[in-house]
């Protein structure tokens, strides 16, 4: 192979690299924008449970049902057969 033909394909590879790198970078910060996105869904989720929490014991409080968790030593807890709040 001659010098100007390695140096086109040296050439050639650095700038496939580069794009390489610039196609990850942008998958990298797109990752975690949508971890951002998914961390503030998950926070409104927890708000809004608990405003219909709120909402459900304001108007004629909730309507717990006891329950068995599962397993062999299960614990017992209440859940609001309204609003699905378990204590
Ligand atoms: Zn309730």
């Amino acid at each position: 192979m001659n010098e100007v033909k390695i140096k086109e394909q040296e050439e050639y590879k650095k700038y496939a690299i580069c794009e390489y790198n610039n196609r990850l970078n942008r998958l990298r910060n797109m990752k975690t924008e949508y971890f951002k996105k998914i961390e503030e869904i998950g926070n409104e989720i927890k708000v809004v449970q608990n405003h219909k929490h709120n909402f459900c014991s304001s108007v004629r409080g909730h309507t717990f049902r006891e329950e068995l968790e599962d397993g062999l030593y299960g614990e017992r807890y209440k859940v609001c057969t309204t609003c699905g709040l378990e204590v």
